[in-house]
């Protein structure tokens, strides 16, 4: 799960991190009284959504004044953000974080998370922190600092220092750095994330450091342990069709293309994936709808694909084993009840009960073509939306 960015700024505040002075706003009027009651010297006027890259793309504007203020919260909430990472239709902007502006003479960067190599979490620092870290991670690899933290023994003091120098500061820093890190990592492991990122950490005119930007990210798999993490979820950040399929506990992934696709298995799910790519299409989705699918998880996975307005074509790739086929033709029989397929339907089946299943939709009196094999169902749904 991810959360705003004022969110995250609590929680590290929370646990001793300085942050600059600022509050949540919901509107361009709210932003204005929110920055006349902080009365600071200068603002920033921050959209609030999960996309990192919002500087580069004009979703945090400096501002004066409390006129400013309010007209770059109007700037920033009148069309959706674009940022390299919301994908090309943006983000809409319904949340703004009014900030104290802070001069600094640094910008590094911190980050937390979990590397897969060595199985421990890993604390990441460079120099070259702002809103270039990527290209820098991409092209100056030596910049980036890692201390890898044994879970047992935690952040070890010698860490700290080892981090405080190769960043080129002195002896008067390791302190105050060794106690932002140990903050930082106790929110980590405190709240099971899977990521901890404060890019830009600043180095303020005085030798101070303080948070100017944060993300957390939990891990989804322990939230069960952390019940009051719920209400930091904001639904206007997801995706609505992944809401709706994580009720029915479906495995579904939006995507760009125009293919709906439903499988059971994400192994065949990957596979089916990969040929529809090469036959020349693009799947709009990826759905696993599991070895255990009943007739009503079918029949809302059937439904979420059809409630996407971009798909041009289905294909339904079922090897019923321990979702025997005629389970899911009932599941497709039954979602057509009540949402009209208006498009192109490739139905490829195999397995348990398979003769009862093809018979069922056989009789349904749905329109749809039948494919032996995936490679031909691929094909058959690229003709399809390539026609
Ligand atoms: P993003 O990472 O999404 O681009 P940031 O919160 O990092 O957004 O903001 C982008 C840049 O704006 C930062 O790298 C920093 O240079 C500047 N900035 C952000 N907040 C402040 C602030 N409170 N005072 C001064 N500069 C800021
Ligand atoms: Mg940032």
């Amino acid at each position: 799960m991810k959360i705003h960015e004022y969110q995250a700024k609590t929680i590290l505040a929370r646990h001793g991190i300085p942050i600059p002075e600022g509050r949540p706003a919901f509107s361009p009027e709210e932003a204005r009284k929110v920055a006349e009651e902080m009365g600071a010297q200068g603002y920033v006027v921050k959209a609030q959504v999960h996309a990192g890259g919002r500087g580069k793309a004009g979703g945090v504007k400096r501002a004066s004044t409390l006129d400013e203020v309010e007209a770059a919260a109007r700037t920033i909430m009148e069309k959706p953000l674009v940022t390299a990472q919301s994908g090309p239709e943006g983000k809409k902007v319904n949340r703004l974080l009014v900030e104290q502006a802070v001069p600094f003479k640094q910008e590094l960067y911190l980050g937390i998370t979990v590397d897969r190599s060595s199985a421990a979490p890993v604390l990441i620092m460079s120099t070259a922190g702002g809103m270039e870290i990527e290209e820098v991670a991409a092209k100056q690899p030596e910049l980036i600092l890692k201390e890898t933290v044994h879970p047992l023994t935690g952040l070890v003091p010698f860490q700290c220092r080892n981090l405080n120098f190769s960043l080129g500061f002195g002896a008067g820093t390791i302190k105050e750095l060794t106690q932002l890190l140990n903050q930082a990592y106790e929110v980590f492991m405190k709240y099971d994330c899977s990521l901890v990122e404060v890019n830009p950490l600043v180095l303020t005119e005085d030798d101070h450091f303080l948070a100017l930007d944060a993300k957390i990210n939990f891990d989804d798999n322990a939230s069960y342990r952390h019940k009051e993490l719920a209400e930091l979820r904001d639904p206007d950040e997801e995706d609505p069709l992944e809401r709706e399929a994580s009720e029915f506990n479906l495995n579904y992934i939006r995507l760009d293309g125009n293919v709906g696709a439903m499988v059971n298995g994400a192994g065949l799910a990957m596979a089916t994936m990969d040929l529809i790519k090469q036959a020349g299409a693009e799947p709009a989705n990826f759905l696993d709808v599991g070895g255990g699918a009943n007739v009503e998880m079918i029949t809302a996975g059937f439904k979420i694909i059809l409630g996407d307005s971009r798909v041009r074509a289905i294909l339904i790739n079922i090897f019923g084993g321990i979702l025997r086929c005629d389970v899911l033709a009932q599941g497709v029989i039954e979602a057509a009840k009540t949402v009209k397929i208006q498009v192109p339907l490739i139905v490829r089946l195999q397995g348990t009960n398979v003769e009862e299943g093809r018979k069922m939709l056989m009789e349904s009196g749905l329109d749809f073509q039948v494919a032996e094999t995936i490679n031909d169902a691929a094909k058959l749904v690229a003709a399809a939306v390539n026609a």
